[in-house]
């Protein structure tokens, strides 16, 4: 404070004295003004400085985004629902690629080109991504030419943990056919099936668009490229040549659920939900229990539906009222939020089995005792509460397990539930191959594995049901199926072996 020098007053200047002490007081007191002014900014600038510190690292980036997260859990309610403060990302490396560029345009249609579109997908997925700690390389990031081998080499390059090429499809002469697919290829890997399967299943659940399902193939030059071990798909977000679609395709609100929709896809996959067991040897298959009791004058049949409930389930429901039949839902815990909690009450009150499914399909080999067993009873926890029914059967997802979820199912009174039907139906999306697949395959004591999460296994039950009906076969909840089940064990069906 005394740092300051106060100007010396001239000892000659005596008459002026009087005048001059005056003005250094005058002077003094300004200083002193001054000085307090400048100190209560200082403190208030260490004050502000020390407060947003504070602020940022209390808060998610994520929070200033338009309330990605918030709207992305108001979109799909009860799933993939992931804290807030909790980023899936890991810094995980996804590389994006952004279809055709430079010399090719892609599909042109309506005035409006397909390398446009899917580069501001790109960069909108690279924004969403990086929020999420996802470390993001695009293969092209302006107007390029780049042939396939050179984008493949990109993601060989990036040592990548997933990659994705982002397209709009199109027809000659078809101003119509509208809808997403996703390609992978499973000779290269199995978990491309799974990465593909999530990214598909996100898009069109968040955009409501056609779901024209996956493309498994070997001749999608681009995805052959690729490290065999990389998780990739490439995925045909619309039809340009569709007038309608294309309207929404070139909307910012439809191109923005897209990318959340791709977004909740890999969140999914990377978040350890449904990876396919690295050690195969750690699964067992133990001998099937032994059922008996079956009339021989009565077939019997047991359709179940794993992954809901979903927008499907209460048409589903509505259709096996009015043919006098049940059904056996094995519901994920994280789903049974909002109208999804009457959908369970509405089918036990229609006759129907409510079980379990875990809470979010994480898959059980891959987890602990103690971790294994929470997904398992809190999702059956989640049922008694709507239901007021504690489930006594299991499945688990994929139908895989070990020793240790026997013994966590024997511990909670739970059989395991498997299947001997199995039509793929979450992997062709096609009415007419699930409902060939099950009436060839129908079989007295017969459990047959579906999704009521997709519109295709919805429409083929309009015919499976009725066909499986006229063939004899009463449709029954795997309870009345199997009559007394032992917990621990593991049924495929419900025959004498
Ligand atoms: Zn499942």
């Amino acid at each position: 404070m005394n740092s300051y020098k106060v100007p010396r007053a001239n000892i000659h200047e005596l008459p002026r004295q009087r005048n001059m002490s005056k003005r250094r007081e005058a002077i003094r007191k300004k200083q002193k003004n001054r000085l307090f002014i400048l100190g209560a900014v200082a403190v208030f600038i260490v004050f502000a400085v020390f407060a947003i510190i504070f602020i940022s690292s209390h808060t998610e980036p994520i929070a200033n985004n338009n309330n990605f997260m918030h709207r992305r859990q108001e979109n799909l309610p009860g799933f993939n629902i992931i804290d807030a403060n909790e980023p899936a990302g890991n810094g995980q490396r996804i590389v994006i690629d952004p279809g055709h560029g430079g010399n090719d345009p892609g599909a042109v249609h309506g005035g409006v080109s397909e390398k446009d579109l899917n580069l501001s997908m790109a960069f909108r997925l690279r924004d969403y991504l990086e929020q999420l700690g996802y470390a993001v390389i695009l293969t092209l990031e302006s107007d390029v030419t780049l042939s396939l081998q050179e984008r493949a080499t990109t993601a060989k390059n990036a040592e990548a943990d997933a990659f994705v090429s982002i397209h709009h499809n199109a027809l000659d002469n078809d101003a119509v056919t509208e809808g997403i697919e996703t390609w992978y290829n499973d000779t290269a890997n199995e978990l491309n099936a799974v990465f593909a399967g999530y990214v598909q299943d996100e898009i069109a659940d968040i955009t409501q668009a056609k779901d024209r399902g996956l493309r498994n193939s070997d001749r999608v030059i681009l995805l052959r490229e690729l490290p065999a071990a990389l998780p990739s798909c490439l995925i045909e977000v619309g039809f340009l040549s569709s007038n309608k679609e294309r309207e929404r395709l070139i909307c910012p609100d439809y191109q923005d659920k897209i990318a959340r929709g791709i977004v909740n896809g890999i969140e999914k996959f990377f978040s350890g939900k449904n990876r396919l067991p690295e050690q195969q040897s750690e699964i067992i298959s133990p001998p099937a229990d032994s059922r008996g009791q079956r009339s021989e004058n009565e077939k019997m049949i047991a359709l179940t539906f794993d992954d809901g409930p979903g927008r499907h389930t209460q048409e589903l429901l509505d259709l096996l009222a009015e043919h006098n039949s049940a059904a056996t839902f094995f519901v994920l815990g994280d789903r049974i939020t909002g109208s999804h909690r009457q959908i369970l009450r509405n089918a036990v009150e229609q006759g129907s089995e409510v079980a379990g499914h875990t809470w979010s399909h994480r898959l059980l080999t891959a987890l602990t005792y103690e971790e294994a067993k929470r997904e398992i009873q809190s999702a059956n926890d989640a049922i008694f509460e709507i239901t007021g029914i504690y489930p006594k059967f299991l499945r688990a997802p994929f139908g895989l397990f070990n020793n240790d979820v026997r013994d966590i199912s024997k511990e909670l009174g739970l059989s395991l539930i498997n299947w001997n039907i199995d039509p793929e139906d979450w992997r062709n999306r096609d009415v007419d191959i699930i409902y060939e697949h099950i009436i060839a395959a129908a079989g007295n004591g017969g459990i047959i594995l579906l999704h009521d999460i997709y519109e295709s296994t919805l429409e083929a039950m309009r015919r499976v049901i009725p066909a499986l009906i006229g063939a004899g076969y009463r449709l029954v909840t795997v309870s009345e199926l199997l009559g007394d089940a032992v917990p621990g064990n593991i049924y495929y069906n419900g025959l004498i072996f």
